[in-house]
């Protein structure tokens, strides 16, 4: 990564920074960059102030909080020339929670949007501040060319730890009686217009069997062993999936994954192991079942039992669900679809493995596509970067929204 050395390069008189400067945007930017959103802090602080620029147009914000009141969702309308609020609007769509930098080396304040060269850095540039940001500074152009239909800014609180806030925020929409034609996550595609995604399940397993000295394993029941006799049948079926499944070739893995990401287990090797519990998790094309593969988990799980519970009645294998989000499938000829390839550069579609909080709009009947600055593997790093081209390029997005959002010229 061409991070810079020093602070040294943070220089107002940067020839890069008078670039990033001529962004329409780019105020806006460092505005929403500069609060520290970390997912466990309250998003409070940006939400005020997001819902106090937008007063000062005379639009209003309904917000949703979460259970402490610590963090809230912030959901506004810009109305349609002729009042409707309601129906036909478009969605812009945005977390504001970021993930934590404890521990990574940053070469400049991660809490600042800070222009190097051809670059943007700071803690939220690409992963997801800059879309809402330039869609929140072009507030004022689409008030003065005025709108045919609604125009809805959605902002979230703790999509990093498991896209927990949208859900109220939806929920909200429900409520309300809105109904959205379309909605545009600006999560990073490099400005690529993406209509699917993956879903993801994932789970925890939960080994308990019975400690023995080691000299006399046949007293035992062997938590670790059994845990990953279930760990080997998972890779089995991940080397299924990929040879054997169904593919879908648009997709940048054209297969279902599944995977163990953790394990612990056992306390001393002279100990055969009382404990072990792993977690696993699917990530599924729109046409594999997660939770047929999870049954045939829990299944082959079975077939232990018996053999354990010989040696000591006390012992199981027991699965925690951890997670579901659900696969995003948006016709590539919807509306949004067509607006989203009208507002970029119109070059190919995209279907992604990583999900999204796309998808709990879409699953609320809410067609859904993803386009937003910047690439995916720049986010969550150390030094997370944006190039000043790709949030030149969300500008021209919106431009272009407008032109097909708005009335006059
Ligand atoms: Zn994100």
């Amino acid at each position: 990564m061409n991070a810079p050395a020093t602070s040294e390069h943070l220089r107002p008189a940067d020839a890069a920074i008078t670039r990033a400067e001529n962004l329409h945007a780019w105020k806006m930017i460092r505005t929403l960059v500069g609060f520290d959103t970390t997912s466990r802090e309250s998003n409070l602080a940006l939400i005020d102030w997001v819902r106090a620029y937008l007063e000062d147009f005379d639009v209003e914000s309904t917000l949703t909080f979460d259970d402490d009141r610590r963090k809230a969702n912030l959901f506004a309308t810009l109305p349609a020339r002729d009042g409707n609020v309601v129906s036909n609007g478009i969605v812009l769509s945005g977390h504001t929670d970021v993930v934590p930098v404890d521990g990574q080396p940053w070469d400049t304040p991660p809490f600042e949007a800070t222009a190097i060269g051809d670059k943007v850095y700071g803690r939220g540039v690409t992963d997801m501040k800059s879309f809402s940001a330039t869609g929140l500074a072009f507030v004022p152009e689409f008030l003065r060319r005025g709108l045919a239909r609604p125009l809805h800014f959605a902002l979230s609180y703790d999509e990093e730890v498991g896209c927990i806030g949208v859900h109220r925020l939806i929920a909200d929409i429900g409520k309300r009686g809105l109904k959205p034609a379309g909605c545009i996550v600006g999560e990073p595609t490099g400005m690529q217009l993406v209509v699917a995604h993956k879903g993801k399940m994932s789970w925890r397993c939960r080994v308990r069997g019975h400690e023995a000295h080691s000299s006399l394993t046949p007293k035992g029941v062997n938590a670790v062993q059994i845990a990953c006799e279930i760990v080997a049948y998972i890779a089995r079926r991940a080397r299924e999936f990929r040879d054997h499944g169904h593919k879908e070739p648009t997709y940048d893995v054209p297969f279902t994954t599944v995977h163990v990401g953790t394990i612990k287990g056992g306390t001393a090797l002279n100990i055969v192991p009382r404990d072990c519990q792993f977690d696993f998790e699917i990530r599924h094309l729109p046409f594999d079942d997660p939770r047929a593969f999870f049954r045939d988990v829990e299944t082959f799980a079975q077939t232990f039992i018996a053999g354990m519970h010989a040696v000591a009645p006390g012992t199981y294998v027991a699965f925690d669900h951890m997670s579901t989000l659900p696969f995003m499938d948006t016709d590539d000829r919807s509306e949004i679809a067509k607006i989203g390839h009208g507002c970029n550069h119109g070059s190919g579609v995209g279907r992604v493995s990583y999900g999204t909080e796309a998808a709990l709009f879409y699953n609320a009947s809410i067609p859904t596509v993803i386009c937003g600055p910047g690439h995916i593997d720049q986010a969550h790093q150390p030094n997370e970067w944006c190039e000043v081209s790709q949030l030149a390029e969300c500008e021209t997005f919106m431009r272009r929204l407008a032109d097909r959002v708005c009335i006059g010229a």
